[in-house]
């Protein structure tokens, strides 16, 4: 298994529905990818949130995952879990990423995450983002829709340490649920990495990849 080096990305969007979404499906790959770029533009957009104690948690969160990075971050207010009833906000918010960004590299959800929110965003996606690389995330949940996923960033088990102990220390608000801990996060960094022979990783899900066989 060869890894595809990706020497050129100077600049990331992050899309969510809901704080937090980044840091659990991305949380990885945004410290490794950050830490390695000092000055690397992140532009973040989360759909929900806005304006209450879960922004303020969001925008701690990814400035400590992101770190060193030129990072600016949107939290919008749509309502959760009703992201089908606001459609045309959603798309235009992500119309209005594209119109600032374009990025060498997008996190966003993926197309078949059994969450509506999650769903609805992904599909917006590759309507403003037409011809960009989109990793789309992999978040576990009650539901049970993980997948077989098809692109893997190896973590180093302290990046992946770290992101575990980030989610903890700047997400109170959600500490309380019963899939929020330490052995759900690890566990399937674990086994991710066991299928790409790694401690730890983070998959994606990609719908579409070209080649650069010439070079
Ligand atoms: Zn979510």
């Amino acid at each position: 298994m060869i890894g595809l080096r990706s020497p050129g990305i100077a600049r990331v969007a992050a899309l969510a529905a809901h704080c937090d979404d980044l840091a659990i499906g991305a949380g990885g790959s945004l410290l490794t990818l950050c830490t390695a770029r000092p000055g690397i533009r992140v532009d973040a957009l989360v759909l929900s949130g806005g304006g209450t104690e879960r922004e303020d948690e969001e925008r701690a969160a990814l400035e400590a995952f992101c770190p060193g990075a030129d990072l600016r971050v949107t939290v919008l207010k749509l309502p959760d879990g009703r992201l089908p009833a606001h459609w045309d906000e959603a798309k235009a918010a992500v119309e209005e990423l594209r119109s600032r960004t374009d990025p060498d590299l997008l996190f966003a959800p993926w197309s078949k995450d059994a969450h509506q929110d999650h769903r609805g965003l992904a599909k917006l996606v590759p309507t403003a983002f037409r011809n960009h690389l989109a990793l789309s995330y992999e978040i576990v949940k009650w539901d049970g829709d993980l997948a077989a996923p098809s692109v893997y960033q190896p973590l180093a088990p302290d990046i992946a340490e770290a992101k575990v102990s980030l989610l903890q220390e700047h997400y109170p608000s959600q500490r309380s649920k019963p899939w929020y801990d330490r052995e759900a996060f690890l566990g399937l960094a674990r086994i991710r990495g066991i299928e790409c022979h790694a401690r730890y990783a983070e998959a994606f899900h990609v719908n579409k990849l070209t080649l650069d066989l010439e070079n």
